[in-house]
């Protein structure tokens, strides 16, 4: 099976081909953080826009990349959601066009499901199979006990693991996105500062880094009226260290719990550099065997919604010609 994937949920334009599900035969992604680094977060209508102008030249790109032609093509997987509504619309769209063109099949795949399924690019599924998702918009974990079917075991009640990132990130006049550079001081500093951990209620896999936030902003507050200077460096490891402690005590013990064969990590703070020592470390005492995707697939691309779809497709699911764009989807 080859089937062309199409992801527009936020600020990338990609369009990828897949075989079975599990290679890649092209994936071009356009992203447009240059754009959106000014204002210091994504621009909804900016991100349409740069859509528009990109998709023609990046689906092209990735039949030039494939060395393919539409003849070979069996069906096109697109995200429906969730992300910003204008943006998906050009995907869903494009995916219609083409698909309505070129007489081929048409899916729609959740944008979650898709990040998990980038874990397949790289290893095959073995269920029952825990996912830690953590993500700009998400942080959830997900249990599979096959192919796409999705029991969502715990979720954030606030804000997402990536989300937290970015606001600290701002709170240090770093540039967009934040992760990435909260993750490089993070290296250079010490956990000296005891941010709290958010566990919940006993038994719970829910997360809430809300709580987190507001303790790093006061933090910051409290200090400058003492007229000390906290180093970046140390606020960066001490948030990254609470952040990474309640995920990896959380994914280890559901992973105990649900006796899972398999743990992945999905999402672009999969490309976070302490979750994945710390998440190596917890597994390396364990039976069970962790995948964590190379850095290019853990954030927004269109090889990891071709997965999706390739799985959609071979269980027979088809979207009609209303299909539309669904900025809240569920994934369950
Ligand atoms: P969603 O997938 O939930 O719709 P999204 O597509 O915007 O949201 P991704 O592209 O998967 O999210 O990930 C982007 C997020 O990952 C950003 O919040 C970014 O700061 C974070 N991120 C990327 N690299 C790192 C890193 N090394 N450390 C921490 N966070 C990171
Ligand atoms: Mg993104
Ligand atoms: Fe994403």
């Amino acid at each position: 099976t080859i089937i062309l994937g199409i992801e527009t949920s936020c600020d990338e334009t990609a369009v990828a081909i897949v075989k079975n599900g599990t290679t890649i035969v092209s994936n071009v992604v356009a992203s447009q953080i240059e754009s959106h680094k000014r204002f210091g977060g994504v621009v909804p209508e900016i991100a349409s826009r740069h859509h528009v102008e990109q998709m023609t030249l990046v689906l092209e790109e990735a039949f030039t990349q494939a060395k393919l032609t539409w003849d070979e093509i069996d069906a096109i997987a697109v995200t429906e959601g969730p992300g910003l509504v204008g943006a998906l619309l050009i995907g869903v769209n494009t995916a219609k066009a083409v698909a309505f063109a070129k007489q081929k099949p048409l899916v729609g795949v959740h944008h979650i499901a898709g990040h998990i399924y980038a874990n397949r690019l790289e290893t095959e599924f073995q269920f029952p199979l825990l996912a830690l998702i953590v993500s700009g918009g998400h942080t959830e974990l997900v249990l599979m006990k096959e192919h796409g079917s999705y029991e969502v075991i715990g979720e954030t009640r606030d804000d997402a693991a990536g989300e937290a990132y970015d606001k600290v990130a701002r709170m240090l006049s770093l540039p967009y996105p934040g992760g990435p550079q909260i993750d490089r001081l993070a290296a250079e500093g010490e956990a000296n500062i005891n941010f709290p951990r958010a566990w919940l209620e006993e038994g719970s896999y829910d997360f809430s880094f809300s709580g987190l936030k507001s303790s790093v902003i006061n933090t910051i507050h409290n200090a400058s009226q003492r007229g000390e200077e906290l180093k970046s460096q140390d606020i960066a490891a001490s948030f990254q260290s609470s952040v990474v402690d309640v995920l990896v005590s959380k994914t280890l013990r559901a992973a105990k719990e649900y006796k899972v064969k398999q743990v992945i990590v999905a999402g672009g703070v999969a490309a976070n550099s302490g979750l994945r020592n710390a998440l190596k470390d917890a597994f390396a005492d364990t039976e069970v065997p962790l995948l964590i995707p190379p850095l290019k697939l853990c954030t927004d691309n269109a090889a990891m919604i071709a997965a999706a779809g390739t799985i959609a497709y071979e269980q027979g699911k088809r979207a009609s010609w209303d299909l539309n764009a669904n900025p809240s989807l569920i994934l369950e």
